[in-house]
């Protein structure tokens, strides 16, 4: 059998790429190849010509000259963690940052300049080690690439807001390969662009951020009994509680972790991230309403360090996943209704809704001030059911758009880091027609061949 790397097609690139780039670059063949196309969610057998790990902002230009030379199809990855699969290309080159890891954190001005390939739980390790914070998402291995270009909207967005509310400055190398800052007085409308528009303006090499003083929060999983009167009553709580409380309510089927009573396995549950990010006795008072809702199946909530919110994941868990973003105005007891007998109607092993109230700092930026446009949305819905194979992902697919249906009420926009592969009508439920046209303009002026296109994707204006 021919080598991968015998193609001379893959051997001129790589050659070409080991020539002008000092880190990694993994081909066809390689041992690491398998592991380095691999990203968070299953799914995506796609097989790039060439993953090149660059280890500083000159290597990326460098990649991205080569990809605008060659043709190739260029795919920019952080922490792998795309809903789509945008960030491994077939046949092209993935710029994979994952190996520019440098955090420079300036604790007494309360600033850090982080490079692009942490994750969020590296990160928040590093500036815990000061008592302090910037906000990213519930999860420790996504990337801070992909989720502040997109808004990033997590366990302290209504105490600090999205993560680009505390995004001050960004250097990006552009489609032409130039290393350019954006902030408030340079590139100002790249700066807006990049605050939600996504990856489609540049590779993003270095971000410098706003911290927070967050030490120990009161925190952690809370799992009640999944009733509609439950849910209603869960987000009405939600909506009073003081804004140093962010809370992620996932409604599924009991997973059987150990601290689940085995009666409850596979029985529907709020399964709750809770996070009050000020005094501990605040705290404890802002979490007993939930508490109160009913008897917790489990109640791991307590004062914490805040990086505990981020605990050790498994690097060989790649869910293949069906899932749908959007947003609503109220979970009332009839929504709260719909959402339990859908997920009681689906046979699939893993089926979940997430509620995720908004409102607080997130919602006091105006709209038009950056590209997340959803400042007034009030409650995010993500509905999410794992799949076997394309006919039970037909099932699963058929399941999220059906609920979808039942619970879309008069918000038609969509997170753009939780959309999935919609098209370009996904993308746009991302951006109101506003916002669209000036992201547009902006890529027309950055990227007008829309060399960076496989992201949630706005192409150029014509001719602006
Ligand atoms: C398990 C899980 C939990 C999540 N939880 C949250 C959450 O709580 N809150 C939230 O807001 N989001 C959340 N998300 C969504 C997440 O923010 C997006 O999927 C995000 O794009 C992932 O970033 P990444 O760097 O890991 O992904 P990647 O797959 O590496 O990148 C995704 C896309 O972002 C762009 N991109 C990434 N890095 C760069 C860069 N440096 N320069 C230019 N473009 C770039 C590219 O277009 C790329 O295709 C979650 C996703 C998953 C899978």
């Amino acid at each position: 059998m021919t080598s991968p790397l015998s193609d001379p097609a893959t051997r001129s690139l790589r050659r070409r790429l080991r020539a002008v780039v000092d880190g990694q670059v993994i081909s066809p063949g390689d041992a690491a190849y398998d592991q380095a196309r691999t990203p968070f969610y299953g799914g995506f057998d796609r097989r790039p010509q060439a993953i090149v790990r660059p280890r500083n902002a000159t290597e990326v230009a460098q990649v991205v000259t080569l990809a605008r030379e060659t043709g190739l199809e260029l795919a920019v990855r952080s922490g792998g963690h795309s809903v789509a699969g945008h960030s491994i290309s077939d046949g092209g080159i993935v710029c994979d940052l994952s190996a520019m890891k440098g955090l420079e954190l300036d604790p007494g001005r309360r600033i850090a300049w982080a490079e692009a390939g942490l994750t969020a739980g590296e990160y928040t390790t590093a500036a815990a080690a000061h008592g302090l914070a910037t906000g990213f998402g519930d999860t420790g291995s996504v990337g801070i690439g992909g989720i502040t270009l997109g808004g990033g909207v997590g366990y302290l967005v209504r105490k600090h807001g999205l993560t680009i509310d505390d995004l001050l400055a960004a250097e990006l190398v552009t489609a032409e390969g130039r290393l350019v800052c954006a902030d408030a007085e340079t590139n100002p409308e790249l700066f807006w662009a990049i605050r939600g528009g996504g990856g489609n303006f540049g590779v993003a090499t270095r971000f410098q951020f706003r911290l927070h003083e967050v030490s120990t929060v009161v925190g952690g999983m809370l799992l009640l009994p999944a009733t509609a009167e439950v849910i209603a009553a869960f987000v009405a709580e939600a909506e009073a509680a003081p804004e140093e409380l962010s809370t992620i309510a996932n409604v599924l089927p009991a997973p059987p972790l150990p601290f689940v009573p085995p009666e409850r396995h596979g029985r529907l549950v709020v399964m709750a991230m809770l996070c009050h990010a000020g005094e501990v006795e605040a705290g404890q008072r802002a979490v007993a309403p939930f508490r109160a809702l009913a008897t917790p199946v489990a109640d791991l909530v307590r004062p914490m360090p805040y990086p505990e919110l981020y605990p050790p994941e498994d690097p060989a868990f790649h869910p293949t996943a069906v899932s749908h973003t959007m947003f609503v105005d109220a979970v009332d007891q009839r929504v709260a209704e719909t959402i339990v007998a859908s997920l009681a109607a689906s046979d699939a092993p893993m089926r979940a809704a997430q509620l995720r109230v908004l409102g607080g700092a997130m919602a006091r930026v105006p709209a038009d001030a950056t590209a997340f446009a959803h400042r007034p949305s009030r409650i995010m819905v993500n509905l999410a059911a794992c799949y076997d194979g394309p006919a039970d992902r037909a099932v699963r697919e058929a399941w999220v758009a059906d609920l979808a249906a039942g619970l879309r009420q008069g918000d038609d926009g969509a997170y753009v880091g939780f959309l999935d592969d919609e098209g370009e009508a996904g993308v746009r439920r991302a951006y109101p027609a506003a916002t669209w046209e000036r992201l547009a303009a902006v890529k027309a002026r950055y990227d007008p061949t829309n060399l960076f296109h496989s992201n949630q994707n706005i192409p150029p204006t014509a001719g602006s």
